[in-house]
């Protein structure tokens, strides 16, 4: 039976990018029946708001999405669709797999690191409070009287609550991809040693989901800072990585730069209800409608769909493709050639032909 899947195509470099991801999925012979919903600066007019709703009861009712960038508006009253995704469907893993490709250009080879990154708690909360401000005020009197702490006046303050349910769900997740994955280990990453009630928590908590849910499934531990040297002298020794939202944020885009750039640094958004794929990269508004984007990352969340989709051998084929063209480095875009004026360089949907021809070709 075909797979209902919301297709959002998303703004700027977005309606090629998901045309070209459309056309690679297909190829792979897995059937699709797409729903396909519009979203982002392109519908402000007709809807008023850059997420309408039905878009929403889409993704609930089909469960699944991928979609194109879409551009965050500066200066208008609605939230980044982006984040407004995450918070309404409730998508509380970040998942950023990280994997070395032959043919890229970076400093590194045979980095294979999946990220899980919590994506609802942490100071990404939104629980802020503004300078001079006399809710500020009033908060700093409190907390100096129960912390006994003197706290200065002209202070900001952002709040970072970690949970116990919203850890566990998040380490249960990262465990259940590493089994369903046949990956080897976790590591917890988090301050604890200096933020002893919201990391230590979150520590606390993913040491019990590792001893009494995954036995199976090794589990270690690493302070941030010690993590992220390890990342760029070691990156090898890691495997998946369980990390509370803020330090996931930074050490995704370290792994990114590990594995070479953004034209090749897929993700998904995902939680009980709802997974979203989509490219790590925005929706590079100059080159809309120019035919010149790299579509290797929106391709490989497609890839990271099928397997989401427990289309296993549809997903190792498609990878295999795109990682064959990467390798050969003829049809690629101009970000992934050695200069960024190489005559040679191929647009969008030549990519998408030669992972086509490829497939065929298999
Ligand atoms: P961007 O990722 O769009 O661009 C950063 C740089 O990378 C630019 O030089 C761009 O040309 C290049 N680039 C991006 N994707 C590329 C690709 N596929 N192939 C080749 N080069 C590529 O980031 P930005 O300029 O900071 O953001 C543009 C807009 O996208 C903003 O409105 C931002 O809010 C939005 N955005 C959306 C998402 C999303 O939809 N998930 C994610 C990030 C940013």
């Amino acid at each position: 039976m075909a797979h209902r899947v919301t297709l959002i195509p998303g703004d700027g470099v977005g309606p090629e990018l998901s045309e070209a991801t459309r056309r690679v999925l297909e190829a792979t012979g897995v059937e699709f029946d797409w729903d396909v919903q519009d979203a982002g600066v392109d519908v402000m007019d007709r809807y008023g708001t850059p997420l309408p709703e039905h878009v929403l009861e889409s993704i609930r009712a089909n469960r699944i999405a991928i979609k194109g960038p879409i551009t965050t508006q500066v200066g208008t009253r609605f939230r980044s669709v982006n984040v407004q995704l995450r918070k309404e469907l409730d998508l509380y893993c970040c998942l950023r797999p990280c994997r070395s490709y032959k043919g890229v250009r970076s400093r590194y080879q045979d980095v294979d690191i999946v990220i899980c990154r919590e994506n609802m708690e942490d100071l990404y909360a939104g629980i802020e409070f503004e300078m001079g401000k006399p809710e500020t005020l009033k908060l700093i009197e409190v907390l100096e009287l129960l912390s006994h702490r003197k706290i200065r006046e002209d202070s900001g303050i952002s709040i970072k609550p970690i949970s116990v349910e919203g850890t566990k769900r998040i380490v249960r997740f990262a465990f259940g991809y590493a089994r369903k994955q046949g990956r080897r280990k976790v590591t917890a990453v988090h301050k604890a040693n200096i933020m002893k009630f919201s990391d230590g928590l979150f520590l606390a908590a993913a040491r019990e989901v590792a001893e009494t849910e995954f036995p199976d499934v090794e589990f270690e531990d690493r302070i941030v800072d010690n993590l992220s040297m390890q990342l760029v002298t070691r990156p090898e020794e890691y495997d998946v990585l369980v990390l509370p939202n803020l330090y996931g944020d930074i050490v995704s885009d370290l792994c990114a730069g590990l594995i070479g750039g953004l034209g090749v640094a897929p993700g998904a958004n995902i939680g009980d209800d709802a997974a979203v794929f989509e490219a790590t990269h925005g929706s590079a508004p100059k080159y809309k409608g120019l035919n010149k984007v790299n579509p290797m990352a929106m391709m490989l969340s497609g890839v990271l769909m099928l397997r989401h989709l427990d289309e296993d051998e549809a997903a190792d084929r498609l990878e295999a493709a795109i990682a064959a063209v990467i390798e050969e480095g003829k049809s690629v875009t101009y970000d992934m050639k050695p200069t960024r004026d190489d005559p040679t360089a191929v647009g969008t949907s030549q990519v998408a032909d030669a992972v086509i021809e490829k497939l065929g070709a298999a």
